[in-house]
C-alpha cells in the first residue's frame, strides 16, 4: 500500500477523528514516567516520550485475567470467559512493536488462545517512529527490532512539518481515510524519508560487541558459564525483568471460589520464571531451585530458544529489564561477558 503524508497540523485533527468512534490507547505521562492508558483528548498523548513502564502487551494479555467461570455443588458447571473490545493503539514504538509481533506468532500456536487473539484481532496499532535511542539501556540496535517492518497498521515518522505514513493493513488506511486529512507522498517525501533514516542509524549505536546472529550458539555454549553464577550472588529474585519485559508470557493459574462455596473463577495472572518457586511441581521438587539456574533459563529463553522456535528473537532490547533492575544487572553486560568467555 501506498505510504502517505499527514501535515504536522493536521495530526490533532485524525487523533480526534480516531477519538470520536473509537477507544484510544496511547502514551500517556505519569510523573516522570510514561504509561499506556486509554485518552480522552489529543493533549493527553506524549507524543515525545522515550519509554513506557509497561508495553501495551497489558491491553492483549492483562495481568490479572479471568479465563473461566464456574459452579460447585450439585450442579458443577463451567464456562469459558473470552472478553475484547475494539481499541487502536496509538504511539507504538518499534520495539514494542517487534514484541507484539512475537507474541502474535506464540499466542496463535497450537493450541490457539482465544483470550489474547480475540483481543489482539479487533485492534489497530498506529506505530511512532524514534529518531533516537529511549536512553542508555536500550539495545534494540543490536536485536533488531529498533526499525519496524511489519506487525503494525499505520507507521507514523516525524518528517518536521509533516509526518511519514507507512501503511501496512487495510484497517489502517481504512483509518486514514476516514479520519486524516492525508495525501500520496512524493518523491521528495521518500528522500526526505531516506535521509531521516540515515540519521537514525546514526544515532543508534550497538553495545552489544558482537552480531547478536551468534547470540544461540554463544547461549548454548554457555551451560556451564561462572557468569550465572556471578550474576545470581546479586539477584534478588524479585521478577521485575519479567513482569517489564514485552516478550514475556508465563502466568500460574489461581482457581478463585466465593464466600458461598458455589460461585468460582479461574484467573490467569503474569507469573516470573524468576521467582524462586516459579519451577516448583507437586512433591514440593523444584528444578530450578539455584538462581542462577533460573537467570540461565531467563537469558537462554531471551537470546536463544524462542528465536529457534519462532523465527523471531525473544529479546527486542527495550531495556525495560535492565532500567528496572534494583541490583543493576546488565543484558549488555551478561551477553558481552558470555562471548569474552569463550575467547579465553
Ligand atoms: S529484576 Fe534484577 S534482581 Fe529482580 S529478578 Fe530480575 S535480574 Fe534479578
Ligand atoms: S529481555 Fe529486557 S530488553 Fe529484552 S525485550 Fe525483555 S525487557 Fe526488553
Amino acid at each position: 500500500m501506498l505510504p502517505k503524508i499527514i501535515k504536522k497540523d493536521d495530526l490533532r485533527a485524525f487523533v480526534e477523528a480516531l477519538l470520536a468512534e473509537n477507544v484510544v490507547v496511547a502514551p500517556t505521562k505519569k510523573g516522570i514516567k510514561y504509561a499506556f492508558a486509554e485518552v480522552d483528548s489529543f493533549d493527553e498523548v506524549a507524543l515525545d516520550y522515550n519509554i513506557t513502564m509497561l508495553s501495551p502487551r497489558k491491553y492483549f494479555y492483562p495481568q490479572n485475567e479471568t479465563v473461566l467461570k464456574f459452579k460447585l455443588g450439585e450442579k458443577p458447571s463451567a464456562e469459558a470467559v473470552v472478553e475484547s473490545a475494539p481499541k487502536i493503539i496509538f504511539g507504538m514504538h518499534p520495539c514494542d512493536v517487534a514484541a507484539t509481533w512475537l507474541l502474535d506468532v506464540v499466542f496463535a500456536e497450537d493450541p490457539a488462545d482465544p483470550n489474547y487473539l480475540s483481543k489482539r484481532k479487533k485492534a489497530v496499532i498506529i506505530g511512532m517512529n524514534c529518531a533516537k535511542p529511549c536512553d542508555e539501556f536500550s539495545f534494540c540496535k543490536d536485536m533488531k527490532s529498533y526499525n519496524a517492518t511489519a506487525g503494525f497498521d499505520l507507521m507514523l515518522t516525524d518528517l518536521g512539518d509533516k509526518y511519514f505514513v507507512e501503511v501496512g493493513t487495510e484497517a489502517g488506511e481504512a483509518l486514514l481515510v476516514a479520519g486524516a486529512q492525508a495525501s500520496e507522498a512524493s518523491a521528495d517525501d521518500l528522500k526526505a524519508l531516506q535521509e531521516w533514516q540515515n540519521g537514525k542509524e546514526k544515532s543508534f549505536v550497538n553495545r552489544i560487541p558482537y552480531d547478536t546472529k551468534f547470540l544461540p550458539e554463544i547461549l548454548g555454549a554457555s551451560d556451564d558459564s561462572l557468569v550465572w553464577e556471578a550474576i545470581a550472588r546479586k539477584c534478588l529474585s524479585c521478577g521485575s525483568c519479567n513482569t517489564t519485559c514485552p516478550t514475556c508470557y508465563c502466568f500460574t493459574v489461581r482457581d478463585e471460589v466465593a464466600s458461598n462455596l458455589v460461585d468460582g473463577e479461574r484467573k490467569r495472572i503474569w507469573d516470573s520464571c524468576q521467582l524462586d518457586e516459579f519451577a516448583e511441581v507437586a512433591g514440593g521438587e523444584n528444578f530450578r531451585k539455584a538462581r542462577s539456574a533460573r537467570l540461565r533459563h531467563r537469558f537462554n529463553r531471551k537470546g536463544k530458544w524462542l528465536l529457534e522456535r519462532y523465527g523471531k528473537s525473544g529479546c527486542v532490547g527495550c531495556g525495560r529489564c535492565d532500567r528496572n533492575c534494583l541490583v543493576k544487572i546488565s543484558s549488555v553486560e551478561v551477553y558481552t561477558q558470555l562471548a569474552g568467555e569463550r575467547a579465553k
